[in-house]
């Protein structure tokens, strides 16, 4: 399975919509290209997702016969972690070494899913209820069964390709589930390579269905599809709202993971050194493409210059480049799309008078790079304080005590994740219990385990991924009752 089998294959993939050329974000070349998918093979997709799942001929299966195959899924993607890593960084431009560290992560979804298949258990219940025969209580037995959902659609985005799929893929097999899998139209290289990984593995037919398109065609047709019992989704906040609504038509299941906003607080007693590496790098690593990127840091106004100084410092340092460049640390934004709209929220800050520190521009070459950006002089209603950019950008304001900062933290309609850095303990849970967010990480950034559930607070969310909280996304459950 070679990187140019992939790409051949994706331009073999042919719809009934328009062209849709898949581009280098650091060079700006079309590296392939492939027809959005149409509603008629959004319709067959869910077709051969409901034939698999009403024959059983996964869910049916004997919870660790699935649990091995999963095991299997784990390994291939070991064994061709080098092609996955090509690809994400091929196409979303992000440092091959970065891509690397990624793929393994991914392949361990499917190993952790599998040992929750064999684990998935009702609960058993007595129960007195009046009105028996004789006039006095029946003795009841009940009990609950968890039930796959049935056919779900996965949608997610073009920030980590393999690892947005692999999260959903590898829960909604381990519960039973049939899927329908659309990946971002930016980004469907890797995903093509996991969908030959499936089969290979032993997933049988119509289980996973993969379909490449735009999200406002496929995304919108499968959302709205009757015969789809929910939809995990990732990606923005205002695509989740509209996904919410497209999904009442026959009353669908919906988890959202969204955009976020999130606060980074750093105290004067905080481990100076590490909070400015960490806290730069939870803005700057991806140039900011990350949800629970710390994109509004708050400092206690005795050290404030010198975080300022410090992010700035680091800021600077950094090597910005493709994959294929030496030394390359930081990649390009996605498209030219992403490179608008976060040189739009630059320039409109620009001339709302914030202080750019550093950055603010793109760079003079090929490729959608943006110099990682820091932002003072900042007034909370300007859109760039308020707004997820999901770039490099990040805004630096003062804060006094913990009452201010924990206002200024919450001052936000996300709540996906928050940080404190701070060598007070007893101050580091107090605040964590003020932060309007459902993740808060303390004295460490870009926390991640698949046994920690994730999910957000606020317009963050619905629902959890990762952990028992993820498996139990794609469960439902049926009560029932037996006369004893
Ligand atoms: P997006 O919302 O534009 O697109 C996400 C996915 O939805 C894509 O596959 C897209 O094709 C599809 N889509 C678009 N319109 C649709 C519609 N009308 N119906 C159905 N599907 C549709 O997001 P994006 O720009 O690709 O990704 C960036 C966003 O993702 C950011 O807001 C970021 O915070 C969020 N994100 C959240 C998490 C999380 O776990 N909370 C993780 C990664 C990214």
């Amino acid at each position: 399975m070679t990187v140019q089998s992939v790409l051949d294959e994706v331009r073999k993939r042919r719809g009934t919509g328009a062209v849709i050329p898949v581009i280098d974000p650091a060079t700006e070349e079309q590296i392939t290209e492939f027809t959005d998918c149409g509603q008629e093979a959004v319709d067959e997709a869910v077709a051969r997702a409901r034939a698999s799942f009403e024959a059983g001929v996964w869910r049916g299966l004997p919870a660790r016969e699935r649990a091995k195959v999963l095991w299997r899924i784990a390994d291939l993607m070991d064994q061709h972690a080098e092609e996955f890593a090509e690809l994400d960084s091929l196409n979303t431009g992000m440092p091959m070494a970065q891509a690397r560290m990624i793929v393994p992560t991914c392949a361990e979804f499917f190993r952790y899913y599998a040992g929750w298949c064999t684990k998935v258990n009702g609960n058993a219940y007595e129960v007195q209820m009046e009105g028996g025969v004789s006039g006095s209580f029946a003795e009841m037995h009940a009990y609950t069964l968890k039930e796959p959902y049935g056919v779900v659609g996965l949608i997610f985005p073009w920030n980590g390709p393999i690892f947005n799929a692999c999260a959903k893929i590898a829960p909604a097999l381990a519960a039973g589930c049939s899927s329908v899998v659309k990946p971002a139209e930016e980004t469907p290289l890797s995903a093509v390579l996991l969908e030959r990984i499936i089969a290979e593995a032993g997933v049988p037919d119509g289980v996973v269905n993969l379909l490449i398109g735009y999200g406002h065609t496929a995304g919108a047709a499968l959302t709205a599809h009757p015969d789809v019992e929910k939809i995990a989704f990732t990606g923005s906040t205002e695509v989740g709202k509209q996904i919410v609504q497209a999904s009442a038509g026959n009353l669908k299941k919906v988890m959202l993971e969204l955009g976020g906003k999130s606060p980074v607080l750093i105290y004067d007693d905080a481990d100076l050194n590490m909070a400015i590496m960490m806290a730069s790098m939870g803005i700057f690593v991806h140039s900011g493409q990350g949800c629970v990127c710390g994109s509004r840091v708050f400092v206690q106004r005795g050290v404030y210059d010198q975080v300022v100084d410090g992010i700035t410092t680091i800021a600077n340092a950094l090597q910005l480049g493709g994959p294929k460049e030496e030394g390359s640390g930081i990649g390009p934004l996605i498209s030219q799309k992403q490179l608008t709209r976060v040189m739009g929220f630059i320039d409109e800050g620009k001339r709302d008078g914030v202080e750019v520190v550093t950055g603010g521009y793109r760079l003079d070459r090929p490729g959608y790079f943006v110099h990682p950006t820091v932002l003072t002089n900042v007034d909370r209603d300007m859109r760039l304080y308020q707004q997820e950019i999901f770039g490099p950008v990040v805004t630096i304001l003062p804060f006094d005590d913990d009452d201010e900062a924990a206002a200024l933290a919450n001052d936000t309609t996300y709540g996906l994740a928050a940080t404190a850095w701070t060598t007070n303990l007893s101050r580091a849970h107090r605040i964590a219990k003020r932060l309007h967010a459902g993740t808060v990480t303390l004295n460490s950034q870009l926390n991640f385990d698949h046994n920690v559930p994730f999910g957000g607070y606020k317009q963050s969310r619905w629902g959890h991924e990762f952990g028992r909280e993820g498996i139990e996304a794609y469960l439902q459950t049926k009560s029932v009752w037996a006369q004893i």
